[in-house]
């Protein structure tokens, strides 16, 4: 009798412990399903946000800068070969040595356009060392020049060339450079394709000064020298090309720096307008 209870008791305790096991069993598999289950559908990511139309990227250089060739430019062959994309609605400009010809992104210079009268920038203060953005179209030179005397004689600035005229390759160099250190469309936004940077017409500077540490950015524009520029430029011939809060319109975002030669005569009629050179040319 004694025996039978304790055999029962212990098959009652197997048969619990059992179930227990069992119970477990159950438990985990279950959980584990679950588990299972919720990481079955792949959860939603959040939408990439675009960027802020209106915010600039980390930019180590002007848009408008041209590496100094003694020093970035050691290899050459490892700049990537990217084709810009294809240029949708663009005309290519008949006449690139006119002194007003339009040049942007809707009006592009050829890949083989050359002016013929570059002359070197002798005699005014220069910031790179590269030959090639060292010279400017002679009438652009020869104005150049007296701008800056007049700087000089009229207020004490002095005025330095940092850079003038740039090829078709070395614009190119410098857009798909653009293109791996920010990405295609911080460069498509930042940066001109070659054939669209008025610079390739040996008619355009980017001038700066001490003040400025002889670089480039908008606040030249709050300058002594760069607000003299901004109102004395026509008197010699030049235009600041990309004013303020224009950029719908010349493609370009302010560039204070940035000046271009148009001859005297149409120089001041555009400064007087308070046009850019597109909406000055569309009107006249
Ligand atoms: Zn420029």
């Amino acid at each position: 009798m004694k025996n039978t209870r304790k055999y029962k008791k212990r098959r009652l305790f197997i048969t619990m412990a059992s179930l227990v096991v069992i119970l477990v069993a159950v438990v985990i598999y279950v959980e584990g399903r679950l588990r299972v289950d919720t990481e079955l559908p792949p959860v939603a990511e959040e939408p990439v946000k675009e960027e802020p139309v209106g915010e600039v990227p980390d930019i180590e250089k002007p848009v408008d800068e041209v590496p100094d060739d003694s020093k970035d430019n050691e290899n050459p062959a490892e700049e990537p070969q990217q084709e810009p994309s294809a240029p949708e609605d663009v005309n290519i400009v008949k006449d690139p040595a006119a002194t007003d010809a339009l040049v942007n992104k809707k009006n592009n210079l050829s890949s083989t356009y050359v002016p013929e009268d570059l002359v070197k920038l002798e005699g005014i203060p220069t910031v790179l060392e590269n030959p090639e953005i060292n010279q400017l179209r002679e009438p652009a030179y020869i104005a150049l020049k007296d701008l800056f005397q007049a700087a000089a004689d009229e207020e004490g600035y002095e005025l330095h060339a940092r850079s003038g005229y740039r090829s078709y390759g070395t614009q190119k160099d410098l857009y798909n450079s653009y293109v791996k250190n920010h990405g295609q469309a911080a460069a498509d936004k930042y940066s001109a394709k070659p054939g669209q940077s008025e610079h390739q017409t040996g008619l355009a500077m980017d001038i700066t000064c001490a003040a400025m540490n002889f670089q480039l950015d908008d606040t030249f524009g709050d300058t002594d020298e760069g607000k003299w520029v901004s109102e004395n430029a026509h008197r010699f011939g030049f235009i600041v090309r990309y004013p303020k809060d224009k950029e719908d319109i010349t493609g370009y975002f302010y560039e204070p720096w940035h000046i271009r030669y148009l001859g005297v005569e149409l120089a001041t009629k555009v400064y007087e307008s308070g046009l850019t050179l597109e909406e000055y040319l569309e009107s006249n």
